[in-house]
This record gives C-alpha cells, sequence and structure tokens, in this order.
C-alpha cells in the first residue's frame, strides 16, 4: 500500500463535487461529478490497509476492498476491475446505490475519527474508466458444457446469476417482461442516483459474453413455466416484489393518490423514451406529499421536485435518525427543496367535492417502546390531528411478494409472507422446494438491496451447477 501510512491524516476524505443546485433540479442526470484519475489515487491511498478489513467482511459480496483500492492507487485499472469482477457483477451500480455509510464505508477503521475511505466512488470509477478503456471479460478461457438455464428477471439478482453461470459455460437466457434489463436498477431507481446508460452497456458487455436476453416476455403469459421447465436444465426465479403496501386510509384509492413504483416506471418510460409507455403520472404545479422514509420515498420526492411540482413535502411517521432512507438520500433531496416533516402519522386521505385528493390528514406522534425489530414504535399524540393540504399523494410504504399463479403447480414453497423459500444455506445453496427451480433476490429475502440480489443472484449460480454438476 502507500509508503506513507499516515495518508488518511495528510489527505482529508472528499466525496465527488455535486452538479449545481438549479442544474439538479431540473434534470434527470445523475448528480455527481465523477473523480478525477488524481482524486482517486490520493482517495484510494487513503486506506490503511489495517489488516483486518472489516469493510470487507460488512460488503455482502466481500469485494476484495484493500487490495482493489491498491491497484487504482497505482493506476492499474485493468487489474483492478478484474479483481472486483471476480466478487460483484455489477460494480458500477454499487458503486452508485449502495447505502456504503451502514456497508463497507461504514464499517470502515477511519470511519469515526478520520472519515472512511470512500470506496464506493473508487469501486464506481475502477469499472467506468475500464469500459471507457475498451475493457470487456476474457471469455477465452471458457469451456462450453451442453447446459442452459432459464433465468426470470433481469433485474440484479438474475443478471448476477447469468453472469456466473455464462462465465462457467452454462448458456442464460434471461427472460424479462420490461423493455429493458436492470428491473428496480432500471424502472424503479431514478437516473439522477443511476443514468440508464449504464445498464444499456452492461446489455451490451453481457450479451458479447454469451447471455441471451429474450425482453418484452413474461413468464405465464408471454411464455408457459412449463416451456421454460422442459426446454431448461435449471431455471432461477429472480422476480423481485411487487406488491404495494398500503396504510387502509380513507379514501386512499381517489384520484390524485398514486402508488410510488407506477409513479416511478412512468418517469422512467419518458425520461427513456420507450414505446408502450404507461400513461405518464405529471406532478408539474401541484402540491405533492408523500407518505413513507425509505429509499423509494426519497427517489419520489426528487423526482417530483424534478417534474417541476409546486411544493414537495416527505411525511415520516418516527423522527429524522429512526428514517430508514439512506442518510446520503435525504440530505440530497433536502438541498433539492424537499420538506421533511417528522413524527407524522397520516390518517386518512381527503377528497375535494369532485372526489379528488385535496390533502392528507395526520396526527402528530412521539416514539414509544421498541417492537419485535427493535424499533421505537410510533404512537399518535392525542388532539394533534391536522391535514397537509396536497394535490397529489405519493404511498411509498414498500413492497411485499406478489401472487404468481404460473408457479403454483410447480411445488415451490412460499414462507408465511409469501417470499420464496431457497435457502442460502445446505448443499445445493437457493435451490427451491422443486429441484429443478432456484431462486434469489428479493423475492426470497422481502425487499431490500441491490449488493445483497447480486449476492444471493450469484451463490444461487454456484447451487444451479451444483445440481447440473457442471
Ligand atoms: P428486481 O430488481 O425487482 O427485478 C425483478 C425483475 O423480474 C423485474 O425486471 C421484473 O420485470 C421481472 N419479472 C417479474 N416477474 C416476471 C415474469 N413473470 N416474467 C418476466 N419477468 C418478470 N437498493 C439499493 O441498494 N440502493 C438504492 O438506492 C435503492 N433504491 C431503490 C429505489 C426504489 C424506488 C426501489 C423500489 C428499490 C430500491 N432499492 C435500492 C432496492 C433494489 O432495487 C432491489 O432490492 C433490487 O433491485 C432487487 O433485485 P431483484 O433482482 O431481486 O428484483
Ligand atoms: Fe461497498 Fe456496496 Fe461496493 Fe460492497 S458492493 S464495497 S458494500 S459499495
Amino acid at each position: 500500500m502507500s509508503q506513507n501510512i499516515y495518508q488518511f491524516i495528510d489527505v482529508q476524505r472528499i466525496d465527488p463535487r455535486k452538479k449545481a443546485i438549479e442544474t439538479r433540479k431540473i434534470e434527470f442526470v445523475e448528480i455527481y461529478e465523477p473523480f478525477t484519475e488524481k482524486e482517486v489515487s490520493a482517495q484510494a491511498d487513503r486506506c490503511l490497509d489495517c489488516g483486518n478489513p472489516y469493510c470487507e467482511w460488512k460488503c455482502p459480496v466481500h469485494n476484495y476492498i484493500p487490495q482493489w483500492l491498491e491497484l487504482a492507487n497505482q493506476g492499474r485499472i485493468i487489474e483492478a476491475v478484474e479483481l472486483s469482477h471476480q466478487t460483484n457483477s455489477l460494480p458500477e451500480v454499487c458503486g452508485r446505490v449502495c447505502p456504503q455509510d451502514r456497508l463497507c464505508e461504514g464499517d470502515c477503521t477511519l470511519n469515526d475519527d478520520f472519515g472512511a475511505v470512500t470506496i464506493g466512488n473508487v469501486e464506481k470509477y475502477i469499472t467506468d474508466k475500464a469500459f471507457e478503456m475498451g475493457w470487456k471479460p476474457d471469455m477465452s478461457h471458457v469451456e462450453w458444457t451442453d447446459k442452459k438455464v432459464a433465468v426470470i428477471g433481469a433485474g440484479p439478482a438474475g443478471l448476477a446469476c447469468a453472469d456466473v453461470l455464462v462465465r462457467n459455460g452454462v448458456k442464460p437466457v434471461v427472460f424479462d417482461r420490461y423493455p429493458e434489463i436492470g428491473g428496480l436498477l432500471t424502472f424503479g431507481i431514478p437516473s439522477f442516483k443511476l443514468e440508464k446508460d449504464v445498464m444499456r452497456h452492461r446489455q451490451r458487455v453481457f450479451t458479447e459474453m454469451g447471455v441471451e436476453f429474450r425482453l418484452n416476455t413474461e413468464v405465464g403469459k408471454d411464455i408457459d413455466m412449463q416451456t421454460l421447465v422442459n426446454d431448461y436444465d435449471a431455471v432461477f426465479l429472480g422476480v423481485g416484489t411487487y406488491k404495494y403496501m398500503r396504510a387502509g386510509l380513507a379514501n386512499e384509492d381517489a384520484p390524485g393518490v398514486f402508488d410510488a413504483l407506477p409513479f416511478l416506471v412512468s418517469n422512467t418510460y419518458k425520461v427513456m423514451a420507450l414505446d408502450n409507455a404507461p400513461p405518464f403520472i405529471d406532478m408539474a404545479g401541484k402540491r405533492v406529499v408523500v407518505l413513507g422514509g425509505g429509499d423509494t420515498a426519497m427517489d419520489c420526492v426528487r423526482t417530483s421536485i424534478r417534474q417541476q411540482a409546486a411544493s414537495v413535502t416527505c411525511a415520516y411517521r418516527r423522527d429524522e435518525e429512526n428514517m430508514p432512507g439512506s442518510r446520503r438520500e435525504v440530505k440530497n433531496a433536502r438541498e433539492e427543496g424537499v420538506n421533511f416533516m417528522f413524527n407524522l402519522q397520516p390518517l386518512g386521505i381527503e377528497v375535494d367535492g369532485n372526489g379528488n385528493v385535496s390533502g392528507v390528514t395526520v396526527v402528530k406522534t412521539q416514539l414509544g417502546a421498541p417492537d419485535a425489530a427493535g424499533r421505537r414504535r410510533p404512537e399518535p399524540i392525542e388532539g394533534s390531528e391536522h391535514v397537509l393540504e396536497a394535490d397529489a399523494v405519493i404511498m411509498a410504504f414498500g413492497f411485499q411478494p406478489h401472487a404468481m399463479e404460473w408457479l403454483e403447480p410447480y411445488d415451490v414453497a412460499l414462507d408465511e409472507r409469501g417470499r420464496i423459500q431457497a435457502p442460502a444455506k445446505g448443499d445445493i445453496l437457493y435451490q427451491t422446494t422443486n429441484p429443478k427451480i432456484f431462486a434469489g433476490g428479493d423475492a426470497v429475502r422481502g425487499s431490500d438491496l441491490v449488493v445483497t440480489a447480486i449476492d444471493e443472484g450469484r451463490k444461487a449460480a454456484d447451487g444451479i451447477m451444483d445440481y447440473l454438476e457442471v
């Protein structure tokens, strides 16, 4: 590593510069400027090489972080990108959207006193730079088997599974109902966090590696599950969770009330100028109230700002400290003009004489005893009810597994919450109760993170190869 192991004292942690706020508020492009080569080298050199890389343990895919930081510091980008792909199928995505403050950087030895190494940004830089240099995975050593696997879902879980399979000579054919790959990377996460060209480039890379994509193809509608079971040696389910959670509020189906994902999806279709777009949900000129406090809520408030809403308020039932959304995104939202109101629980949607949304009745809360998950429960304060005026309300309460009738005949057991049972431990990883069918990502663990979906997709590929004995 560095000649001077005290580099972290001389060189401060820096985060990448953000674009000017006036530009950020109207553009659907990433808000961070990339690091320069010099900045990457200096920031990577801050790594202490502490000998016990907590960052690596905390990273769900256990990236070889200190090693690729050293390579980045020395400008050995191709070696760094090869190393980072040994553990991660989409490092350019994780570098952009992982909540690093509670993963790798949160556990960096330097975090408390000196500022963590900017791991995520170096990870992003390495992959972006390598692609710019024309790098692509070397497939010349791959010995092809005669096996092929149907992967349902082109989200991070399905893509990671396909990546590991194809590198081991097993042909993946990936089916997705959407016209583009990425799953929620493309249709959930907005382009101010992850520009759409990132996944389009990845699609070209995967295709050249030998992954086949059948897009605009919904299993259970455009193609039968039975065809996949008959024609392929194994099937991987990376289908995500798409049942929108609701709060059971009065008038929650009134015109002007929207679920978070259809709002974000319709915006993505517009940004990408895709055909067959769903109706565009437009917040221009409206007073928007977003209910919820996670990453999805942050994406909705920031999308509404960019659509030129008259005002955007995020109402959350706990305090700021207990908000599940990434600190970085809350800060970005605040800078862009979002008004946060904490300790407010929605009680009902108000409508005007025409039945359209006119506001949300809320009650103030205080935090009480911890619940089963250890989070303090919000308790309403009697007599504090009032109305937040609104022309549009977006519900961002999270997702649950959706029903899949087309899977019912195949003896794939679900747990009590509707998640597919595919154990992370055992002889064959992520195998469902139907030996030929594997699963991973949100559909198995419930809605979570990109990097955990990648981890499960990769491990499921190992399970599939054990099952196929290749
Ligand atoms: P998905 O990404 O949901 O992909 C599933 C795919 O399966 C979809 O493309 C779907 O079309 C396809 N599919 C489903 N059924 C069928 C079928 N029958 N036939 C064909 N195709 C089918 N995580 C982070 O780490 N950082 C973030 O900043 C972040 N922001 C988020 C913002 C939003 C708005 C949302 C909703 C989630 C966010 N997440 C974030 C979570 C993250 O996106 C998910 O955890 C991750 O994408 C799950 O990956 P997956 O592959 O399991 O499922
Ligand atoms: Fe950190 Fe995520 Fe990269 Fe792991 S994958 S090193 S947690 S940014």
